[in-house]
């Protein structure tokens, strides 16, 4: 990596959601949140699953009612991907889905009662190492703190996010991640500034009602992209008006952008012009659509012409070069022998990208496969944690599970 595009991380404690690592240097996990009615568990069954798909790392699920707590039970039993409950109010509904196995209780401390129901969550939280996520939100923003500010404002964000965390930290629990969302990207990003100075937990990023699936896309690359290059931010969601899977593709994007994580492909095509020898954009949205399901990390360039393509393809795991009839076509930078097709052109590129990906997940299992023997054997390496190693093993391992 380029010393331009390091990114050093805030310091942050370490707690864990199901089995995935937030905070402390371990990988930024995405997240995203089903949109079905939770008491419709095949529906909501199948949206986790379609989630899973695209890699999410972890899927929240809100919880109102008594009657969807219930829902949850048969919920979690059936994905393996970890569980936030969203709840509000009722303390419950908390300690119904602690019961039925939630990974991360998504509930503000101070919005669920007196202290005694306060204490009897946080003490279920703790006896089950079930990690509390504080979310504020500047719509919802406690009527004193609006009336003291006027208006949401950083100061307003962080004083109602402090409040909650003070409950925990009086009660000596440790183990929460916070977010502070906001619509507005510069209220949103100076929020969490504030807050990745006033505590040492894991940080939860998100442009709340961002807006659809193009405009929330850009809102949300801005402003979580922002926070990220300053090295703050543990986990993300990306909340879109659209489907949960575009926010889950677009979390790994900005992730991706920033070189931070790797997962699936990542296309570099030419903008096209009069020189292009093949249709490089019907190219390009065909094999994104049709390969939607690959998580191996791997960059293809796909270039109209000789002008820019052998450059790209020379920094690429593979990559096709505009020509007459028959593209160039480039593996890890070195140009093949044999061309591809232009009338052919989608079908074979994307015959040889599975290839390509079923080869580097042979490899990338048998790595995995070592650390976890490691694991079973204590072996330590410095300065590189297995648990971190297996979760990013797990980005491309996923894609042959
Ligand atoms: S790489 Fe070639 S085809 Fe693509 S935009 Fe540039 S000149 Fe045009």
């Amino acid at each position: 990596m380029h010393n331009f595009a390091q990114i050093t991380r805030r310091k942050s404690k370490r707690i864990y959601i199901g089995k995935v690592p937030v905070g402390d240097g371990a990988p930024i996990a995405v997240q995203s949140m089903t949109n079905t009615c939770t008491t419709d568990v095949a529906a909501t069954v199948q949206q986790i699953k379609e989630l899973e798909r695209v890699g999410v790392d972890i899927v929240r699920v809100s919880v109102p009612t008594i009657d969807s707590a219930e829902a949850f039970k048969f919920i979690k039993q059936q994905v393996s991907v970890p569980l936030v409950a969203d709840i509000h109010f009722d303390y419950r509904i908390a300690l119904k889905v602690a019961e039925y196995g939630v990974d991360c209780l998504r509930i503000n401390p101070g919005n669920i009662g007196n202290k005694g129901r306060i204490r009897s969550v946080v003490d279920c939280a703790r006896d089950r190492n079930i990690p509390i996520r504080i979310g504020i939100n500047a719509g919802s923003l406690e009527r004193d703190l609006q009336e003291k500010y006027g208006e949401p404002t950083p100061e307003a964000l962080l004083e109602s996010a402090m409040r909650h965390v003070d409950i925990l930290e009086k009660l000596n629990f440790e183990g929460f991640k916070v977010s502070v969302k906001a619509s507005d990207v510069f209220l949103a990003v100076q929020s969490y500034r504030l807050l990745a100075s006033r505590i040492d937990q894991p940080l939860h990023l998100g442009i709340t009602e961002a807006g659809g699936a193009r405009s929330g896309a850009v809102k949300s690359a801005i402003g979580i992209g922002l926070l990220l290059t300053e090295g703050i931010g543990d986990t993300l969601r990306v909340s879109l008006a659209a489907n949960p899977v575009e926010e889950v593709k677009v979390g790994f994007d900005i992730l991706k952008s920033l070189h931070i994580r790797a997962r699936g492909i990542n296309f570099i095509a030419c903008p096209t012009c009069s020189r292009q020898e093949f249709d490089v954009i019907g190219t390009v949205n065909s094999l994104e659509k049709r390969l939607e399901d690959m998580l191996t990390p791997m960059d293809v360039s796909i270039i109209g012409c000789v002008v820019n393509g052998p450059g790209e393809a020379l920094v690429s795991t593979l990559g096709v070069t505009g020509a007459h009839n028959k593209s160039g076509f480039y593996e890890d930078g070195v140009r093949q022998r044999t061309r591809v097709d232009n009338a052919l052109i989608i079908d074979q590129l994307e015959s040889r990208i599975r290839a390509k990906a079923a080869m580097l997940e042979a490899k990338n299992r048998i790595a995995v496969n070592l650390i976890q023997v490691e694991i079973r054997h204590g072996k330590e390496h410095p300065g590189d944690s297995r648990h971190e190693r297996l979760f990013a093993g797990r980005d491309s391992i996923l894609a042959v599970r």
